[in-house]
């Protein structure tokens, strides 16, 4: 068998993708907006990092990629919670000491895949290549050279529209007749900042706990932070766009400086670039996509962010979009020449869970910038942990679900909701057990 892949975007996705392709046997044509990352080298630019967890490790095990990768990454067992007072706070993220989410670059991330996409003799990967238009009906993808302006054409059994979030090729699909598609922006943006690491006399370069992802969660708003293994911490704030306290408002190195005063005082000292970085760095936007269906024509589809862009709140949105990638190939290895039937295959498998993780992700900002914070939340977790121990087969929270097990994101999402109702159903029960004991005695 040798068929043909044209593979839009070699991002994430479009990479590992391009991997287990060329390893099946397919011919895999990759063309890139951006320029080569190479060229750049691995510590090129600010440490931008992300959360891999069980199944990001999984997918890239299986492009025997996950060893590479875990070389640099920290282990992030828990969270640190950052209270208003100054205090912090470790709350585990599972009962099982050995669970921990990993911290990792995502430029050295990309930069591993795309060697491992380049290293297979059937792999073509070309770069300052725009895709600008797609005709299903006979596999034609096109695009402008963005050195050149010089258009090309290429024809291929199979096209993937790997290309991100703003996608081209879901802009185009979502010109047919029959596409549903729905974008909803988030009323927060965000901004990335560094804590730098410590250089003088200190045993490790880390100014905090490296070993934890850092929240400061203050009610509608809130920051984190990772660490990177150069000792620094990539920062996040997640803020209102516009409204009280929003970047609109506060506006500004000075204006950010005297609003970290005030609620972010313990991590200002530790961010000798501030003005620099909140003058410098750009607010980013958040949307949650969805669409239906993620083809077109039985040739070409959708996967990664272009296919369910979500927020990053449970930093699951390049895990998914591995996952899509190994269902894509194993629904291609199984149809053999019927690449129709396997996208079908692929579509059924994956658009259920990336609407249940894309819900979960929008939950999950409300619990991180706001419960984190209380007594109550603790105390669930703390709850949640003990059934886990005591019936680990029949209770496992959400957290675990999500990022310890590879259950499929909407078997997750149906059985945390389940879970729930019994511990709103136990907490009544026993409210009003213990509201009748006090009865019972006030009028004995
Ligand atoms: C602030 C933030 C934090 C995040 N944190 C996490 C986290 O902790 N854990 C996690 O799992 N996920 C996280 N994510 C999500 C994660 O970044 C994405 O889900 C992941 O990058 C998706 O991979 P992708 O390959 O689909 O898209 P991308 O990585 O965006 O790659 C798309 C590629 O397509 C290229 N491209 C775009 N248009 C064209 C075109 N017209 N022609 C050719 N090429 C094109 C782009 O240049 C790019 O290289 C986070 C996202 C954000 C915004």
């Amino acid at each position: 068998m040798n068929k043909s892949v044209v593979i839009v975007g070699a991002g994430l996705a479009g990479c590992l993708l391009a991997v287990y392709l060329a390893r099946a046997g397919w011919t895999v044509d990759v063309r890139e907006r951006r320029g080569d990352p190479r060229a750049r080298g691995h510590a090129a630019g600010r440490s931008i990092n992300l959360a891999i967890s069980a199944r990001g490790l999984k997918a890239l095990r299986r492009a025997g990629l996950e060893e590479t990768i875990m070389r640099n990454a920290i282990r992030m067992p828990g969270r640190m919670i950052h209270t208003r007072a100054g205090t912090q706070e470790f709350h585990k993220y599972s009962r099982d000491p050995s669970h921990a989410i990993q911290s990792v670059s995502r430029s050295a991330l990309n930069l591993a895949l795309l060697e491992a996409a380049a290293s297979e003799p059937n792999v073509s990967i070309t770069f300052h290549q725009r895709c600008t238009n797609i005709a299903a009906s006979s596999g034609t993808a096109t695009f402008i050279d963005d050195n050149t302006q010089q258009t090309s054409s290429v024809v291929a059994e199979l096209i993937v529209g790997a290309d991100g979030a703003y996608s081209v090729v879901r802009g185009i699909l979502q010109k047919n007749e029959g596409f549903d598609y729905s974008q909803d922006w988030l009323s927060h943006g965000y901004k990335e900042m560094q804590i730098q690491p410590v250089t003088s006399g200190a045993h490790t370069p880390f100014a905090m706990d490296p070993n934890a992802l850092h929240i400061w969660p203050r009610g509608a708003s809130m920051m984190i932070a990772l660490p990177n293994p150069d000792g620094s911490f990539t920062c996040t704030l997640f803020w209102p766009h516009n409204g009280r306290e929003s970047f609109t408002e506060i506006s500004g190195a000075a204006n950010g400086r005297a609003h970290f005063e005030r609620h972010y005082a313990d991590a200002l000292p530790l961010m000798p670039t501030f003005d620099a970085d909140f003058d410098a760095n750009r607010v980013g936007s958040m949307l949650t996509v969805r669409c239906d269906p993620w083809s077109q024509g039985g040739r070409v589809v959708l996967l990664g962010d272009a296919a369910h862009a979500i927020v990053p709140f449970f930093g699951q949105g390049a895990n998914a979009s591995f996952e899509d990638c190994e269902s894509l190939t194993d629904a291609l290895a199984k149809h053999g020449d019927n690449i129709a039937a396997a996208i079908g295959e692929y579509e059924l498998d994956r658009k259920r869970n990336a609407n249940a993780i894309a819900d979960m992700a929008l939950t999950n900002f409300v619990e991180m910038r706001d419960k984190t914070a209380s007594r109550a939340f603790k105390w669930k977790k703390k709850l949640e942990h003990f059934l886990h121990g005591v019936a680990p087969r029949f209770f496992i929270p959400r957290y675990d679900l999500v990022s310890f097990s590879t259950i499929a994101y909407a078997d997750a999402l149906a059985k945390s909701i389940q879970q729930d109702r019994v511990l709103a159903t136990a907490g009544m029960g026993s409210i009003m057990a213990a509201a009748l004991v006090v009865a019972w005695f006030l009028l004995k």
